[in-house]
């Protein structure tokens, strides 16, 4: 508020409290201003660095970049599999792209076929190892849904002598017509050849 000369026992002069209001609304204007600027600040457009800390974060990727261990079953250029530290039956393994998406939909179309292309492989090979004859594929996306790693990948779960996953599986009662009415929404966004039926 630059200096100000006390009259006396802490009086100022009539000046100095006309320019002590002046710089305090002038802060005041720039403090709304700031205000304003930040409010309208695209977050969206501000964060992919903020999504790449993320994902480049997760426990997955530091498993791909080499900085913690894995328990690899398999490896090619586009894809890992590992051991699940936290096993639901013995042979749980994890298959994930070395793509650094958080969830399915976010996969583009060559992840996808690398990992399609050995997931059969990679099923056969846990099968084969622990003697388990069946078994789930579990691909969790989004929190709600119990992703817990966000970084894409692909649980493959031997089920036997009681280990494995368990299934709460709650079917709603719909009627004829609200199925009709999704599939015309889903077949829409699916693509040319799913909207024909
Ligand atoms: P999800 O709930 O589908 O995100 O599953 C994440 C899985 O990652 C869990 O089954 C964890 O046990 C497993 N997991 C977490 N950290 C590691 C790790 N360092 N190595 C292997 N598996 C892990």
């Amino acid at each position: 508020l630059g200096v100000m000369e006390p009259v006396s026992k802490g009086r100022f002069t009539k000046a100095a409290r006309n320019l002590a209001r002046s710089r305090i609304g002038s802060a005041v204007s720039h403090m709304r201003e700031a205000s304003s600027l930040f409010r309208s600040f695209s977050w969206t457009y501000a964060c992919p660095s903020l999504n790449s800390i993320q994902m480049s974060e997760n426990i997955f990727s530091k498993i791909l970049r080499g900085e913690i261990p894995c328990h690899r079953v398999y490896e090619d250029e586009a894809v890992l599999a590992f051991l699940d530290v936290n096993p639901l039956a013995p042979g749980h393994t994890l298959v994930i792209p070395k793509a650094a998406v958080a969830t399915l939909d976010l996969l583009s179309d060559d992840s996808a076929a690398a990992i399609g292309r050995v997931l059969p492989r990679l099923a056969r090979a846990v099968m084969a190892a622990t003697g388990a004859t069946d078994y789930n594929i579990l691909q969790n996306n989004g929190a709600s849904a119990h992703q817990a790693v966000f970084h894409v990948h692909f649980h493959i779960i031997p089920k036997f002598e009681g280990k494995g996953l368990g299934i709460v599986w709650q079917p709603l009662a719909v009627e004829p017509s609200q199925l009709t009415a999704i599939r015309e929404r889903i077949a829409a966004r699916a693509g040319a050849q799913a909207g024909k039926d």
